[in-house]
């Protein structure tokens, strides 16, 4: 799991670079290039205990560790682990605390991640402080005991494209002796590299942008903490949340295109967003590569580029819905990070857990998850798209 075993001359090179070869040298059995899908469940053993560093797929895998070498690379990172899902990555990390010890969350959080605090870790005694990013940006401070063991933040947020200053935040969240983890799934470690900016775990949902082509679900986790690092490899193998074989390469092949796939999604991305919000029918836009975007600073600074994701309100739930089904180059459906352009209705689609709380995502919000096709035909076929609410407030 670690990205400097056998130091190699991928050490002194570039991210593109490295996410080409970091972990992926051609494979000493057979010189296969690319990493081979190592599709077993079990070694060979050569003497009782004695094996060629494998003994079972659960506990590791060739085609595993080429993946988890190549993820700890990007994200700077000593240590790199993959799991099944996002999710399998989260249930790991919150295997590191106990009944009774309080979690600091970003409120506008993957309601997926929402979902599994409040039904399954509240019931048992965990506490969870749910903080707006205005709240964060305030200070943490007033909001920290000494039961919190974990800041958990994402940034961007899923689905309001909230910034959150992670330096800061990382800052005040180790006065008080908690544990930094940032969801790094929107941004990917080519725009924004928390574990840089002090944070201690950095989660991704490989299922996005690192696989990046919408054909498998996985998730990992990278650290520089020796204790961290090792607690999680041990709960790994202990809970068993481990992606097959064929699953990690799949990853692998995505990430060799990572940094070009990701500067064309901004690229796109400032295109959709600049016709958004020059559009009649359009409320507001959030993307923070806008310069009135709250976060538009920070991410600045902190971000390499903006990224691919943009959240749009629109004049009603009743437009948001209709409009998302006359897209013909835009797929409705959930998830994002993929070659293709995907748009959904959060409140209704992917954010429905969270429909119950304070903070529940509009109704009238529409997220983007864009593409890399040609910006030309994405900013036509919203423009259709956004024809008939155009007419209609016109009339209005
Ligand atoms: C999708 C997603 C997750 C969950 O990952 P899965 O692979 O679906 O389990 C977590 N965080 C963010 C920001 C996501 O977009």
């Amino acid at each position: 799991m670690s990205a400097k075993d056998g130091a190699a001359y991928t050490d002194a090179v570039e991210f593109e670079t490295r996410a080409i070869h970091d972990g992926q040298e051609p494979d000493p059995a057979t010189g296969a290039v690319i990493t081979p899908i190592y599709q077993t469940a079990t070694f060979v053993q050569d003497d009782v205990g004695v094996n060629k560093g494998y003994d079972y797929s659960r506990s590791g895998n060739p085609t595993r560790t080429a993946l988890e070498t190549c993820l700890a690379s990007l994200e700077s990172a000593e240590y790199g682990l993959a799991y099944s899902s996002g999710l399998g990555a989260t249930t790991t990390i919150m295997h590191l605390v106990n009944p009774g010890d309080r979690v600091v969350s970003v409120n506008d959080v993957y309601g997926g991640v929402y979902r599994m605090f409040t039904q399954v870790y509240e019931p048992k005694g965990y506490r969870f402080t749910y903080l707006s990013a205005e709240e964060i940006a305030a200070g943490l401070e007033p909001h920290l005991d000494e039961s919190t063991r974990i800041v958990w933040l994402e940034t961007p947020t899923n689905p309001l494209l909230n910034v959150i200053d992670i330096r800061k935040a990382a800052d005040s969240a180790h006065a008080a002796g908690a544990l930094v983890v940032v969801d790094n799934t929107f941004a990917t470690p080519y725009f924004q590299r928390p574990l840089e900016l002090g944070a201690d775990v950095v989660l991704h949902s490989t299922t996005k942008y690192l696989s990046g082509h919408s054909d498998v679900i996985g998730g990992s986790v990278a650290t520089n903490d020796p204790t961290v690092a090792e607690r999680l490899k041990f709960l790994q193998k202990a809970l068993g949340a481990v992606p097959g074989p064929f699953d990690c390469w799949l990853v692998l092949r995505g990430l060799k295109t990572l940094a070009l796939r990701m500067e064309r999604h901004s690229e796109n991305a400032r295109a959709v967003a600049d016709f958004l919000a020059g559009h009649p029918a359009v409320d507001h836009v959030l993307y923070p590569g806008l310069r009135d975007h709250p976060g538009h600073e920070i991410a600045a600074r902190q971000m390499r580029d903006f990224g691919g994701m943009i959240s749009f309100l629109t004049a009603s739930e009743e437009e948001a819905i209709a409009l998302v089904t006359r897209t013909k180059v835009w797929t409705l459906a959930e998830s994002l990070g993929g070659v293709e352009s995907l748009i959904e209705v959060p409140a209704r689609m992917t954010h429905a857990s969270t429909s119950e709380a304070s903070f529940a995502t509009p109704g009238n919000l529409v997220r983007l998850s864009v593409g890399i096709e040609a910006a030309a035909d994405l900013v036509a076929d919203l423009e259709q798209a956004l024809a008939p609410v155009a007419a209609a407030s016109k009339r209005a």
